[in-house]
């Protein structure tokens, strides 16, 4: 389909900055050319139209640290801390989700994402063969990074898990899904797994990858203070000088990773994170409702660290909204470090966009509006009382838009939600299936 959006807003986060009264010729699934529509307009004739007056249009959002299917548990357990959350709460009851569970859940995130502006995920998941997320994402049209999360008791499975996850889904349905390998965590993952889990990776990127779209890394490090202690408990293993530093003496970490979370990091930490050029994915809301700390992003920042913004899974946030999380970084951090100069809104809805590009190293096909990128957008209606007057772009995005302000999000060039109505799913019946679910699960627990 060629497409043109016209006389919006544009808000490229790239080279061309902000475009007032702009247009995006899209053909196919991508961006062939962005500028004023008055000079675009005579060029494009026969193009179908989006009217864009008085909408923001923006890259669509990326969120880089999701357990999608975790959807369905949104609410069933709140207010424990992680481990217990965790082992009484959630692993019981994730014990008797099947594949059809995981694809009902994947499919709840992403309708939810996409009627929140959101165009690509970065989900960490038990992957099966049969029903997965990565089917689910290909349905609903978001663009997705789709994992295998792995645990040292289950070595055979993972592997298995991981090569089908690669060969039947990587770089797959028109480039929208991608594959990654993902540890657990340095606790839950022993050493040799996780050095083994790198040769894997790099098996797998030579058989099923291109330099251009490789199978990437995702774990969660340092997520709360006692990490250190849980290695230890597990793998009798001492952690000096910061979980990454461990990781680091592994051999394990590259510019592939993407570390979620990072609350608890030594100064060692840090330089091991800016030499390894290591992601990290900063989960704001997940973190402060485990209240497992904070984690040092204007420090990171410093140090030339790519940072990037998640929600974490539906249970622990608890929606998949990036712009609470942009709201609640930018007031976080301002708030501890008790300096309203900190993470301005530009910085933040970079890292809601074009930094989690970066981190997915897929910034070449997305993350701004440029010509040559993909058409990944969302556009918003500005029209709104809580939206007016505007004297700048970015902070109306960052302080004052809500996830309902979304109208119509395009994703690989396809219109994926138009006017708050999904296109490619039927959002009632997604619900009505999730309700079906949870009601599954719970006769599972005997509740
Ligand atoms: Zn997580």
């Amino acid at each position: 389909m060629n497409l043109v959006v016209d006389s919006g807003t544009v808000v490229t986060m790239g080279k061309k900055g902000i475009i007032k009264e702009g247009a995006i010729i899209i053909e196919g699934n991508q961006i062939v050319d962005v500028g004023k529509s008055t000079k675009l307009q005579h060029r494009y004739r026969g193009y179908e139209k989006l009217d864009a007056k008085g909408k923001i249009i923006i890259p669509g959002l990326i969120n880089t640290h999701q357990h999608a299917a975790m959807s369905l548990l949104r609410g069933y357990a709140d207010d424990y801390p992680l481990k217990a959350w965790l082992e009484e709460k959630i692993w019981p009851l994730e014990k008797h989700m099947t594949g059809q569970h995981i694809y009902v859940g994947a499919l709840l995130t992403a309708v939810e994402s996409i009627m929140s502006g959101t165009t690509t995920l970065n989900s960490m998941y038990h992957f099966t063969a049969d029903e997965n997320e990565a089917k689910a994402f290909e349905k609903t049209g978001i663009r997705a990074t789709v994992g295998h999360v792995c645990f040292s008791w289950r070595k055979k499975e993972d592997k298995n898990a991981l090569r089908m996850l690669a060969k039947n889904w990587h770089d797959k349905a028109d480039g929208l899904i991608r594959a990654s390998v993902d540890p657990h965590a340095p606790y839950t993952v022993d050493p040799e797994y996780m050095k083994e889990l790198r040769e894997t990776t790099k098996e797998l990127n030579q058989k099923y990858a291109s330099p251009e779209s490789p199978i990437i890394w995702h774990i969660h490090v340092a997520e709360t203070e006692d990490e250190p202690e849980k290695i230890r408990q597990a793998f009798k293993i001492e952690v000096k000088d910061g979980v990454f530093n461990y990781l680091d003496s592994l051999g394990v970490l590259d510019e592939d990773v993407i570390a979620a979370h990072c609350v608890a990091l030594t100064a060692r930490d840090v330089q091991v994170l800016k030499k390894r050029k290591v992601k990290v994915s900063h989960n704001p809301i997940s973190n402060l409702k485990l209240a497992s700390g904070v984690c040092p992003v204007p420090k990171l920042l410093k140090n030339n660290v790519t940072v990037a913004l998640g929600t974490d899974s539906p249970c622990s946030n608890n929606t998949a909204d990036m712009f609470e999380i942009m709201k609640t970084t930018a007031l976080l951090h301002k708030g501890i470090n008790k300096d309203p100069t900190v993470l301005p809104a530009e910085q933040v809805l970079r890292m809601a966009t074009i930094e989690g590009a970066k981190a997915l190293l897929w910034n070449k096909e997305i993350g701004s509006i440029e010509t040559g990128k993909k058409a990944d957008i969302a556009i918003i209606d500005f029209r709104k009382p809580h939206l007016t007057p505007l004297y700048n772009e970015a902070s109306h995005l960052v302080y004052s838009a809500k996830a309902a302000d979304v109208e119509t999000v395009i994703i690989n060039g396809k219109i994926i939600m138009e006017n708050r109505k999904t296109t490619t799913i039927n959002t009632d019946e997604v619900m009505q299936m999730a309700q079906k679910t949870k009601e599954k699960l719970l006769s599972k627990l005997g509740q």
